[in-house]
């Protein structure tokens, strides 16, 4: 089964390949001509460029305005570039002489191809004239997200708009690159909390998405428009439902407050609840909700600061990952708090980043959780396949590794010889010497066995003082040999537990695997017989099963 999937997949690898070899040559010989050294895309237009009218409805609403004078002496005839950012709702309009522009957030910015972080447009005002440029916007929904303007050269401003959408895009792409992983992670583990890390990573791109404006690059693909604010608060909801739970979680809220999860709860469906519900309320009380919201996302910040500290005093180190993931928020809280010129300046940057760090620290606390069920999980089948006393695998593990061997010889033909060994009397020896004696010499008798054989041998303790030795790829004469020399060793070995009047014997019986005829159960039968013939020619000896059984009739 897995030979023929591998085979597929060698398919599938080469005929990629052949296809990434071909595609040079096919794509040179079509698009490029004999003799030119360059490719032109494209070709002259007369079109005039198209331009969207400022909508009437959405000029007249509640609007704020600024007009931008020119220098003192006048505007000096230098091109002007005008740059309007964090404006999340309706239209902003700009207007100089008889030039207008009306971009929003989500339809690729005013058509001028020269920024795309915010709503710009550049001016060559006449020399010496005192034209101002004149801006408005909707007055915001929340009195403190002002929008910022940039005047200056063109290059300057466009350079600054580049990197604006640049941070935005790239923190996008931090966060899908996140939920790729964690989607990996999942396939491998199956662990149900990389899905809920997927699901919360997803709802905060598309909240990203509308918040930077990407929603609407290179073509509006989200239904935004002139719902921008019902989409940027529903969506705000939604995420502070996954962000809040997760930085208390983080902090170490469930650990030390496991009542705790009740009011998670609540706060979790309660802000889901409001997503749901914010596309039908009007724009008075979006206002309303906005603040709700502005609450919520300080005191859960606060709550999770408490707890992460109290946490922490009490000894609990997961809980720094949370207070790691908790301080970009604080400090967007307390720069908000006291008006901060870099965060009006740069409020959508900010908030991105901070939510991209929360999702790297979610991540992390992610994998250092199921590094720890790994660890534990190994510890436990460690303990279930070792033998306790001796440190050799036990039988369960033993017969697993038997079937292992087993299924390898059926399919490639290899050898395997297994050696069954018995403790001569060990019984007297426990009368004689005491329990404990007993006990040192299964622990010298497994340590000889293990010393004495090669890496890919397994020694098993079967239980009691019997041992099972697998012995795989071996001829039979070697195994023998061997088996011979581990017996001597074993007598030797014991002696030097110096114990007055100890003497350690044991009995091995062994048995080859007898392709097309032979199975599991018969090789260990075979072995288990041939040591108790061995025994029954006097102990302290090793008899092949595969020669003629003295204890048979002839
Ligand atoms: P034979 O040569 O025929 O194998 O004789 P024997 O005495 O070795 O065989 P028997 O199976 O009668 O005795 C095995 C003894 O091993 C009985 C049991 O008390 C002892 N034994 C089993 N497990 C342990 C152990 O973990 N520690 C110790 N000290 N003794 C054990
Ligand atoms: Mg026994
Ligand atoms: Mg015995």
């Amino acid at each position: 089964m897995v030979g023929r999937q591998g085979r597929y997949v060698t398919g599938a690898v080469l005929v990629v390949l052949l296809m990434v070899l071909a595609t040079p040559w096919l794509g040179y010989a079509r698009t490029v001509e004999a003799g030119r050294d360059y490719l032109l895309v494209g070709e002259a237009t007369n079109e005039p460029t198209p331009h969207r009218a400022c909508s009437p409805q959405m000029l007249s609403g509640d609007r704020q305005q600024v007009e931008v004078q020119a220098p003192p002496g006048g505007w000096s005839g230098e091109p002007q570039a005008l740059d309007v950012f964090n404006v999340f709702a309706g239209e902003v309009r700009m207007q100089h002489g008889d030039r207008e522009i009306c971009g929003n957030m989500h339809d690729a910015r005013t058509r001028d191809s020269r920024f795309r972080a915010g709503i710009g447009m550049v001016a060559v005002p006449k020399a010496g004239s005192y034209e101002p440029f004149v801006v408005s916007w909707q007055t915001p929904l929340k009195a403190r997200w002002v929008p910022t303007l940039r005047l200056g050269a063109p290059s300057p401003v466009q350079q600054n708009d580049t990197a604006r959408l640049l941070v935005r895009a790239a923190c996008i792409a931090v966060a899908i690159a996140l939920a790729l992983s964690a989607l990996m992670a999942y396939l491998t583990t199956r662990d149900r909390s990389f899905l809920m890390y997927i699901g919360a990573t997803l709802v905060l791109v598309l909240w990203q998405s509308i918040l930077g404006g990407l929603s609407g690059y290179p073509e509006p693909w989200l239904a935004v428009g002139e719902r921008g604010a019902w989409w940027l608060l529903s969506l705000t909801a939604a995420t502070q439902a996954l962000v809040l739970p997760a930085l208390w979680r983080l902090n170490g809220g469930d650990r030390v407050l496991p009542r705790s999860r009740l009011a998670q709860q609540v706060v979790l469906w309660g802000l889901m609840g409001l997503a749901v519900l914010v596309p039908w309320l009007g724009w008075d009380q979006l206002a309303v909700v906005a603040l709700v919201l502005q609450g919520c996302f300080v005191a859960g910040c606060l709550l999770s600061l408490g707890m992460g500290l109290w946490a922490r005093l009490r000894g609990d180190v997961w809980a720094l990952a949370g207070l790691a993931a908790l301080t970009p928020m604080l400090v967007l809280v307390l720069a908000d708090a006291t008006s901060a010129r870099w965060l009006f300046e740069y409020r959508v940057e900010a908030l991105q980043l901070a939510v991209t760090w929360l999702l790297m620290m979610a991540a992390y606390a992610l994998n250092l959780r199921l590094g720890r069920l790994r660890q534990q999980r190994d510890e436990m089948r460690q303990l279930a396949e070792t033998d306790m006393l001796t440190g050799l695998a036990n039988r369960r593990a033993g017969l697993q590794q038997l079937a292992h061997h087993v299924d390898r010889v059926q399919r490639d033909g290899s050898l395997l010889v297994i050696g069954f060994l018995d403790i001569d009397l060990f019984k007297d020896i426990n009368d004689r010497h005491g329990h404990e004696v007993g006990d040192q010499v299964l622990v010298a008798v497994a340590q000889a066995l293990r010393a004495a054989v090669r890496n890919q041998d397994e020694v098993v303790r079967m239980g009691g003082e019997e041992f099972l030795l697998l012995l795989p790829g071996m001829p039979r004469e070697v195994a023998t040999e061997r088996l011979e020399g581990l017996r001597q060793r074993i007598t030797e070995i014991c002696q030097d537990l110096q114990v007055p009047g100890l003497e350690v014997t044991a009995s091995i019986g062994l048995a080859q695997w007898r392709p097309g005829e032979d199975d599991l159960a018969g090789l260990l039968r075979r072995a288990d017989h041939a040591m108790y013939v061995a025994k029954r020619n006097g102990r302290n000896r090793v008899f092949d099963g595969e020669t003629v059984d003295p204890l048979l009739p002839a």
